[in-house]
């Protein structure tokens, strides 16, 4: 068994499409990032490559490859998938939490979380996605930054 944790933060300004978890959200403000910005998809690369051991998704993505620019964040998970599938590893369960002060999270929970398990090739019944606000402290509590923390499990394939 192996336990991963993720964090994820982007900056938000208008003008710019939101994306969560894979799922188009209909917001004023969106994040600002070299490829698509998607805070809970980037928190969940890094949980599952701190899994593994194998660093972070900047080190396997680098900002400075113009080919990642304005990339589909769920490009990056589906490699990441990729190595965990190479390293014989599988998704236990996954628990993650949208910090935002105005984007209603559970709207979008059933969606998120089947895009997820869509990429992760895992049933929805072990990812958990949770939305909360900042109590309107912070960046995050003015609207002006999203956050994500994920939280993953992974379990070799054979002894499943
Ligand atoms: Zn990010």
């Amino acid at each position: 068994m192996r336990v991963g944790i993720g964090y994820d933060i982007h900056r938000l300004v208008k003008k710019i499409p939101m994306v969560l978890g894979g799922v188009s959200i209909s917001h004023t403000k969106g994040p600002v990032a070299h490829s698509d910005g998607d805070v809970l998809l980037h928190a969940i690369c890094d949980a599952v490559l701190g899994a593994l051991g194998r660093g972070d998704i900047g080190m396997m993505f680098p900002d400075t490859d113009p080919s990642f620019k304005g990339t589909d964040s769920g490009e990056f998970l589906e490699k990441v998938t990729e190595i965990m599938d190479k390293d014989g590893f599988v998704v236990a369960n996954l628990d993650c939490t949208v910090i935002s002060e105005d984007i209603k999270v559970t709207s979008y929970r059933e969606q998120i979380t089947k895009n997820i398990s869509g990429i992760l090739d895992v049933s929805e019944k072990v990812i958990n996605v949770k939305g909360k606000t900042a109590e309107g402290l912070g960046e995050t509590g003015k609207g002006d930054a999203i956050e994500a923390h994920a939280v993953v499990l992974l379990i070799k394939k054979d002894k499943s």
